[in-house]
């Protein structure tokens, strides 16, 4: 959350809250910056699994990943379903913004249990996901107050949710107004009529 990686000439000047450099071979380095210190580098031996991320899921853009993963993962859960779906273990890399806009595209209610949600609408949030990660990665990533791309300039997929940061607005397929809530602490927007 929040932090950066640049990749910039070897001999640029650190600046305040650069805490690590990867040194690459074509005498450029890959700067870690990390405001908030939420961010943590973990070094691992070829074939060995470092213990913090033994228990991870697989990466949402990988076949490992898949509806069924989904499926497996809700069937004995009664959490709701954006809860489920940003669990780590279930799978990685679904923050709070990604979650929000993919359960509108799949047109499932974020606070539903996920073992009441359909394995057809599981099978549907799976590709949903994939297609909105990759959306967001042609596009560089979420606008955030701090967030650039590493070359400096904004992310710009802000401009494109459809439901995130929408609170209130009018919903983009049926006009209705979007609730906000929170859920697991965190801002969930979505709209009751497009999503059951
Ligand atoms: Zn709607």
């Amino acid at each position: 959350m929040s932090g950066h990686l640049k990749v910039v000439a070897s001999n640029t000047p650190p600046v305040k809250h650069d805490h690590l450099d990867l040194v690459l071979s074509n005498d450029k380095v890959l700067r870690l910056n990390d405001t908030r210190r939420f961010g943590a580098v973990l070094w691992q031996a070829k074939g060995e699994v470092h213990p913090l991320l033994a228990a991870l899921g697989p990466e949402p853009l990988t076949e490992d990943f898949s509806a069924q993963t989904l499926i497996d993962a809700c069937a004995k859960r009664s959490a709701a379903i954006k809860l489920v779906l940003m669990d780590n273990k279930v799978v990685v890399g679904i923050g709070n913004i990604y979650a929000n806009e993919a359960l509108f595209k799949a047109g499932i209610l974020p606070t539903a249990p996920a073992n009441t949600v359909s394995p057809d609408k599981l099978a549907l949030l799976s590709t949903v996901v994939k297609e909105t990660l990759a959306a967001a990665i042609v596009q560089g990533g979420t606008t955030l107050k701090d967030f650039s791309q590493a070359d400096g300039k904004p992310g710009y997929f802000k401009q494109q949710l459809l439901v995130y940061g929408r609170g209130n607005q009018p919903c983009l397929q049926c006009q209705q107004p979007l609730s906000e809530i929170k859920l697991g602490q965190r801002t969930t927007v979505y709209c009751s009529l497009c999503q059951r």
